[in-house]
């Protein structure tokens, strides 16, 4: 369309126009999105196909339905075969890019923050700051008297205005401005309001005069690690990060961000029993549940697992399982049972397995610690024990020390202390010094995941300072260099077992140490090789006739 000729421009009026979206000039992608495509079908607008997959070029002509999916930019100039997406990278990023350096516009964030209420007809929650005088209208409560207190003797009676308006002595002040009776707000504030800025004050808790000293908080924030469930993930981190950008703007923070970095958790949960032809569920101990059936009708149960609620009976007392089996114990579970992001399923018999691995734990460290003799002074030729063992002790804490830091791979950590608790069980150097050195290195290391337990073994082990406040452990990268690998033997692609050869071999020679092997005999002996695939570190593969 071209606005300086006196074509005229064809209007198209459309039902599925959302009024609430966007500034009000509305863009169109039949290509691309299924209501478009349909409007522009009936109507016999064109339709231009911009995003297609790799290779799979989409016709416009006889495309029978949009194509709303990813895939590379086609028919649009400078953006072809770049990548149609938002990120790094892609078709975003790269016409925002060409808009720049073409001079004709600049990229901008967009925030959907609308007008906001804040004030509420309920007791819980801040009270609005204000007194409405007869005389002067609506007056602020002075600094000194802040903050307004909530009264106390308060009535719920869940009728009616906020139980707040029917408190006349605690609505009833005179006007700070002019002594005249006044009376104050009864509405109290958004719990989001408070919700928005509340961490600010955490490094400065107990200040009375502001609501925080700028210096302590820019010097202690933005906080690094924010863990929430998902649904606050979304209006609260906004408003969060607006409160932050206006304090910025006011000159309190000298941030404008206020979480580094967001983790979502899952949600815990549990075995529910429930009648699918109902949708009534019942509580377990109503039921035999070596075939749970519906007391009432008698039509079996299904066992569903889902989000722990009073209605569905399959809320997990956490009192009961801190008795039986400690808080460290309830901890492991949880953090094995799957990544911190996702949803993990309430198990009873994974508990119990956590629990007999802290006690083995526990044995392991106790009868070192009670044998009490001084390992020997180390030599500086170790034995091919003392070498598996040590292998095994800085890998788990080079392993566990990426699992914490980067991505939060708690669930990989445990298996990792897992391991690094058998190899110790297995070693047969238990009088050696590397042994010394891998049983205070599992304690160190399973701190952070059962910090009760790993204190007492600590002091067991003869420190008397607590284990939270050792140092962490570095792996030495002397200890991963390894002499033999264990190289896989595939016949077709199949796996047939693994032989032992030197790591620093080269291809060759790993093809030849293959190939004479008695492992890879049996398979091809007599037969006729034709492909050997070498993967140095990794496995040969042999194709055979
Ligand atoms: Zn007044």
């Amino acid at each position: 369309m071209n606005p300086v000729n006196d074509e005229k421009i064809p209007v198209w009026i459309a039902d599925y126009v959302l009024m609430g979206y966007g500034t009000g000039a509305i863009m169109a992608v039949p290509a691309h999105d299924q209501r478009d495509f349909e409007f522009a079908k009936k109507f016999y607008l064109p339709i231009k196909v911009v995003v297609q997959p790799v290779d799979q070029p989409i016709d416009a002509a006889t495309m029978t339905e949009s194509y709303p999916h990813d895939g590379v930019m086609v028919h649009s100039d400078a953006l072809d075969g770049i990548p149609a997406g938002k990120g790094a990278g892609q078709s975003v990023e790269a016409a925002i890019q060409w808009l720049e350096n073409h001079q004709k516009g600049k990229g901008t964030a967009n925030y959907r923050l609308r007008d906001w209420l804040i004030s509420r007809q309920r007791y819980w929650g801040c009270p609005i700051p204000v007194v409405h005088c007869p005389e002067c209208g609506i007056v602020p409560v002075p600094d000194a008297e802040l903050p307004v207190q909530l009264p106390e003797d308060v009535e719920f009676s869940g009728r009616g205005a906020s139980p707040l308006a029917k408190l006349s002595n605690w609505i009833d002040v005179p006007c700070p401005t002019c002594g005249t009776p006044a009376q104050r707000e009864t509405d109290t504030m958004d719990t989001f309001i408070c919700s928005s800025w509340y961490f600010l004050r955490y490094p400065d808790a107990g200040n009375e005069q502001q609501v925080f000293d700028p210096a302590k908080t820019n010097d202690w924030m933005p906080v690094d690690q924010y863990v929430g469930g998902i649904e606050h993930a979304i209006l609260h981190l906004l408003y969060s990060r607006f409160f932050t950008k206006v304090l910025r703007d006011r000159g309190l923070l000298n941030f404008d961000e206020p979480f580094k970095r967001l983790l979502t958790q899952g949600m815990v949960q549990a075995a529910a029993y429930k009648n699918s032809n109902t949708g009534k569920y019942y509580a377990p101990s109503q039921l035999d549940l070596t075939d749970p059936k519906d007391p009432t009708t008698g039509e079996p149960l299904e066992v569903v697992f889902e989000k722990m609620s009073k209605s569905k009976y399959n809320g997990i007392d956490p009192e009961q399982v801190l008795s039986k089996y400690g808080a460290d114990t309830a901890r492991m579970f949880i953090l094995f049972k799957a990544p911190p992001e996702k949803d993990l399923e309430w198990d009873d018999a994974d508990v119990e397995g956590q629990f007999r691995f802290l006690n083995r734990v526990w044995r392991l460290v106790t009868e070192f610690a009670d044998r009490g003799a001084e390992p020997p002074a180390s030599s500086d030729s170790l034995t091919k024990a003392e070498k598996d063992l040590r292998y095994a002790i800085h890998y788990a804490i080079q392993q566990i020390t990426e699992d914490l830091e980067g991505e939060y791979q708690f669930n990989t950590a445990v298996s990792e202390l897992m391991k690094l608790s058998n190899a110790l069980t297995d070693a047969p150097c238990k009088t050696s010094p590397i042994y010394a050195e891998g049983i205070a290195t599992l304690v160190k290391l399973l701190a952070p995941f059962a910090p009760h337990l790993t204190e007492e073994l600590w002091h067991q082990l003869g420190h008397t300072q607590s284990v939270h406040q050792a140092t962490w452990c570095q792996a030495d990268p002397s200890a991963l260099v390894v002499d033999e690998i264990a190289l896989v033997i595939q016949i077709m692609g199949k796996t047939r077992g693994t032989i032992q050869v030197p790591a620093q071999a080269d291809k060759s020679t790993l093809e030849e140490l293959a190939r004479e092997s008695e492992l890879a005999q049996k398979y091809i002996a007599g037969k006729e090789i034709k492909k050997v695939i070498v993967v140095p570190g990794k496995l040969v593969n042999f194709v055979v006739e």
